[in-house]
């Protein structure tokens, strides 16, 4: 039976076809002259409702529809890291096509090259009984990524035959498996409906720590593999400068970046960045372990609602490998608006402030997506994901930031008057939260300090009081306060300038290791514990403040001390030390 129909209705995106063949629910469809891509998001009677992924222009009723006979999908194989593509996964060639005016419609390009060759390094026995998640070979996609060409879920069987070592293109048989209703041959390509999860052999608990190297983020609110984030904040608060500095700089295997109903400049900047920035870990190009994926302003709306789950999907696919993956999508309110503004061409029902009702099932379905899990093929992945919420008028009361902040275990606030005040990353520290805290500890305990979780909370204990001082510092100033609390208060400045606030653009600024973060800590709350050794004595906190000369310098040690050694940090240690006996042997006795 022929799988078609023919176009009645346009309006923008949604289109309405008089099915004259046989079109299922959630299938891929070609739409017009130019086969469009679309899929079937409601079937009544004999009538579809298609959503139209590409600018659907020139569509009028008459043109022709076909069924593809398969759901939205996406293909997964080697090719995909280092691509960029848009959000129904076909590769975005030229700037200008993520920039600008210029968008293809309707060509059929495939998502991964057919005339490259892959090096294939078979490593099952033939003989053996495979299922879905075995490894069958390798390929070294990138110097980053040994991508393992694995057997698709819904297969397995036994073996019969696997090619032997050599150059492939992705369409050529590499094996055969004979299965319950005969014999599938595979390739190194699968396919796989966005809109639905790869399954796993087990879910397990986030433990280790995503280290981003942004210093507020690992210190204290720090982010597990597996975990889910989001980062609100008004614009121009820094959502995409931080998501851009947690795919540079986080120590996930693999990132996936969606960028996703932006301005195409901010893709343009990363497309810029990434090939000639080192990630921290390898050395390598962060292209090598990159996949970008760009549904900018200026790019058909619809095909915005799908990115997130081309997105997922694709992360699902590398930690189907054993990788950990971390995506971040910037930013969902822009999807969110992209399914209102579908929903309102549906003529659905509109809920809270014309979001459709499906909101907050959609967001989970994306959301739950996320985790570490024991993979089918028995390896340990995770995907982390990270979504930024840009709320109309910064306002976190707004469905959007409601519903996201039910699905998330952490949330970076983002603060417009920080931000003003340009302190970055403008991360809100009352605001914020992460429920990894606590699983995350054991890994820096036994991998850099068993203080960490001491420090930690030492540092916002010192940030809270603070912000309950600062009432009163407002109705009756500084001078008011006992000593104490002033010395309080001063350090809690040493905190926000000389950690938390962390300059994205300079160099050895942008990225501290776990180690000089904790040596950082350290000596912000030694300088804490000393001056109140001194003030105890009846020293006055005047003189701490100007007497000791250390102040500046270390202020500015996150952004002047290298990674790679410390020592100036101990030295710092030293003189601060030198300068604070002085003054207790004034006031000693
Ligand atoms: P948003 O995506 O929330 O609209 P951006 O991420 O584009 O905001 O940030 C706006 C501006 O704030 C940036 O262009 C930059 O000047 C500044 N900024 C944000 N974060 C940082 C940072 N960590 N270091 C330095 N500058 C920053
Ligand atoms: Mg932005």
């Amino acid at each position: 039976m022929q799988r078609a129909g023919t176009i009645t209705y346009v309006n923008g995106p949604v289109v309405r076809a008089r099915v004259t063949g046989e079109l299922r629910m959630m299938e891929q469809v070609e739409v017009g002259r130019e086969g469009l891509v679309g899929e079937v998001i409601a079937l009544e009677g004999d009538l579809a409702t298609i959503q139209v992924y590409e600018e659907s222009a020139g569509l009028v009723p008459g043109d022709p529809v076909k069924g593809t006979g398969m759901p939205l999908g996406v293909e997964l194989g080697p090719g995909l890291i280092g691509s960029i593509i848009d959000g129904i996964e076909r590769p975005l060639v030229a700037l200008a096509e993520i920039a600008g005016d210029f968008i293809p419609r309707g060509v059929v390009t495939d998502a991964l090259d057919r005339h490259r060759s892959w090096r294939f390094v078979p490593t099952a026995v033939v003989g053996d009984h495979v299922a879905g998640g075995a490894t069958l070979g390798t390929v070294p996609e990138t110097p980053l990524v040994r991508h393992r060409i694995m057997v698709p879920p819904d297969v397995s069987g036994d073996l019969i035959w696997l090619a032997e070592e050599g150059g492939y293109g992705v369409n050529a048989p590499i094996a055969r498996v004979r299965t319950h209703d005969g014999e599938r041959e595979l390739t190194m390509v699968q396919r796989w409906p966005v809109r639905t999860r790869r399954p796993v052999s087990e879910r397990l608990s986030p433990n280790d720590p995503l280290i981003t190297g942004q210093r507020v983020i690992d210190a204290l609110f720090p982010m597990a593999k597996g975990g889910t984030a989001a980062i609100p904040g008004g614009f121009g608060a820094g959502k995409t400068v931080l998501q851009q500095g947690l795919a540079k700089w986080s120590d996930a295997q693999v990132v996936i970046y969606v960028g996703c109903g932006e301005r195409g400049n901010e893709m343009t900047d990363v497309l810029e960045q990434f090939p000639r920035l080192q990630d921290p870990q390898t050395g390598h190009s962060l292209m090598e372990r990159t996949i970008l994926i760009a549904n900018t302003s200026n790019m058909p709306v619809a095909a915005r609602e799908a990115s997130i789950y081309t997105g997922i999907t694709l992360a699902e696919y590398y930690r189907d490998m054993g990788y950990h993956v971390a995506l971040m999508a910037d930013s969902t309110s822009r999807w969110a608006e992209a399914l209102r503004e579908v929903s309102g061409r549906l003529e659905e029902m509109p809920a809270e402030e014309g979001f459709p009702a499906y909101l907050p099932s959609r967001l989970a379905s994306f959301y739950e997506r996320a985790g570490r899990v024991r993979t089918l093929g028995g390896q340990v992945g995770s995907i982390t994901v990270v979504g930024a919420v840009s709320p109309p008028a910064g306002d976190l009361s707004e469905p959007v930031t409601q519903h996201t902040r039910r699905f998330v275990r952490t949330f970076w606030a983002l603060d417009k008057s920080l931000a003003a005040a340009r302190h970055f990353p403008a991360l809100n520290w009352m605001a914020s939260y992460s429920g990894y805290a606590e699983t995350v500890a054991d890994w820096w305990r036994e991998n850099v300090s068993p203080e960490w979780s001491d420090c930690r909370q030492q540092i916002s204990s010192v940030l809270h009081r603070e912000s309950e001082l600062q009432e009163i510092v407002r109705l009756v100033g500084p001078d008011a306060l006992p000593d104490e609390q002033r010395w309080l208060l001063w350090v809690a400045r040493l905190i926000r300038e000389g950690f938390l606030q962390q300059n994205a653009t300079d160099p050895l600024d942008a990225y501290t290791t776990p180690e000089k973060q904790m040596a950082l800590l350290q000596l912000i709350l030694h300088a804490l514990r000393r001056g109140r050794e001194v003030l105890a004595k009846g020293a006055p906190v005047s003189r701490l403040e100007n007497e000791i000369s250390i102040w500046p310098q270390m202020i500015r040690a996150a952004a002047t001390v290298p990674n790679d050694d410390l020592s100036a940090l101990d030295e710092m240690r030293d003189r601060l030390d030198v300068q604070m006996d002085a003054l207790l042997k004034e006031y000693q006795s």
